[in-house]
């Protein structure tokens, strides 16, 4: 496959494209539309034009939209081993622990963070490392299918800022924040003063707004730890921050942060903010629960907490890979799900292994598993429908792009796989017919597949990998 250069990725933007073949996505939790034959059209823009069930082959696909500027687009007609998916949201990783991935799962949360978090985030006062490092960050999780990330960076305002560089360079869809630490952490890994925090989270901020001044692709946010390393007078400062560029719904300044992932770091995170009786009722205090907020874990929750994620529409990045890793806990994702609370798929890398969310997926699987073995009650388990949703429209309504992607709805940015399962494990003796027949495909992709087997990646219409 031919190396995608930048020259390449505007040539693939600006080119009308019409795909015939198998296409799947989410239309809701329990939804999982299979299309066994069909159109989607992409228009030069990037945007979705149609998706059309009636249409079966590239010469009727011609002939119907040829008057509705697609007469010079590229046409490209599926295998039948092959299908298009939504493009991957990983609703939660930590770019600069990157070089930590598989290692370090001796200790717990606390241990961790000592050992392997700090000092290597110390680190990144080095840009050029932050470079290095970015880079291969960004691409690898495009190839891996992730087209949007929500990414946790470090205190450096310079690292974040090349973060954002790697993702615009790339093609990549990005939330990004300037990590905001001031106490509770170790190996020299916190600010100086709530006021050097908060202007260089500002800095970083308006770095984004300038690099991509129409929010094409970057959504800055900003980024306290969690309440354990950010004292009073930061997060209120925090959250009025991530309210001041609220010009228009492009620009809103997200926030991403963690949520009781151990009952020790809730009890820590109360402890410093001691007018509070919960964790949510803490943000909420400091203005920063809203539909712009992504926060990471929400294992250990009281029902006041669930009620303001609820109220609020804040979002909720589950991590299972990484809290199996941690012994955190589990995640009752069902318990969410029934509140009515947006919760979406992370890979937390590197407290979670893999930066892949088709692993996010079945490991979100697993954990529903053990909780209906702990509990004696299989309403725990995940169906299979529901993990594809958590992946693509659940994330997409977290990092509050729902309007924009997450599906192939008619007017949304064209983010997708091109998946192709010959020589997935076990695939030769299915034949993908009809709706079940696609949905045997998916599974055995979700399930025994990787990145080799994602034969093309697109953001907003652009190829950016495969
Ligand atoms: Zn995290």
């Amino acid at each position: 496959m031919a190396q995608i250069t930048e020259d390449s990725r505007t040539e693939s933007k600006t080119r009308s494209k019409v795909f015939i073949g198998r296409i799947v996505h989410s239309k809701s939790l329990k939804h999982l539309e299979i299309l066994p034959k069909a159109a989607l059209g992409v228009a030069k823009d990037g945007t979705i034009s149609f998706l059309d069930s009636s249409i079966t082959s590239a010469e009727e696909a011609r002939a119907k939209y040829s008057p509705s500027g697609f007469a010079d687009a590229d046409y490209i007609t599926l295998t039948p081993l092959q299908f298009l998916f939504p493009g991957l949201i990983d609703t939660h990783l930590h770019a600069p622990q990157w070089p930590n991935l598989a290692i370090g799962m001796e200790g717990n949360l606390r241990e961790w963070c000592e050992n392997y978090t700090d000092p290597i985030e110390a680190s990144y006062s080095d840009t050029a490392k932050a470079r290095r490092v970015y880079s291969d960050v960004v691409q690898t999780t495009l190839r891996l299918g992730s087209t949007t990330v929500a990414y946790n960076s470090t205190i450096h305002a310079e690292a974040t800022n090349a973060l954002a560089d790697m993702c615009l360079k790339y093609g990549q869809r990005a939330v990004i924040g300037k990590l905001c630490i001031l106490v509770g952490s170790t190996r020299g890994n916190w600010e100086e003063s709530s006021e050097q925090s908060l202007a260089d989270s500002e800095k970083s901020i308006n770095y984004m707004r300038q690099i991509d001044p129409e929010a094409r692709l970057l959504h800055p946010c900003v980024q306290p730890r969690g309440g354990s390393y950010c004292p009073p007078e930061l997060m209120g400062g925090l959250g009025d921050l991530s309210h001041k560029y609220n010009e228009d719904d492009k620009h809103a300044l997200r926030v991403q942060a963690h949520m009781c992932e151990t009952t020790s770091d809730r009890d820590r995170a109360l402890g410093l903010h001691k007018k509070f009786k919960s964790y949510a009722e803490m943000y909420h205090g400091y203005g920063m629960l809203h539909s712009r907020s992504i926060l990471a874990h929400c294992i250990h929750l009281s029902e006041m907490d669930m009620k303001l994620l609820k109220e609020t529409k804040a979002g909720v990045a589950h991590n299972p890979n990484s809290n199996t890793c941690l012994r955190d806990g589990e995640c009752r994702v069902r318990e969410l799900l029934d509140w009515g609370v947006k919760i979406g798929l992370g890979t937390d890398c590197s407290a979670g292994y893999m930066p892949s969310i088709t692993d996010a997926m079945r490991s979100a699987s697993n954990v529903s598993r053990y909780l209906a073995m702990k509990t004696g009650e299989e309403k725990w388990i995940l169906g299979f429908e529901e993990c594809v949703y958590l992946a693509t429209m659940g994330g997409a309504e977290v990092v509050g792009l729902e309007d924009k992607i997450g599906n192939f709805e008619k007017g949304k940015e064209f983010d997708a796989l091109l998946v192709d399962v010959d020589r997935v494990i076990s695939v030769s003796e299915w034949d993908g017919e009809g709706e079940e027949g696609g949905l045997v495909l998916v599974k055995k992709w979700v399930f025994l597949g990787d990145d080799r087997h994602i034969k093309g990646v697109w953001v907003g219409g652009e190829r950016v990998a495969g």
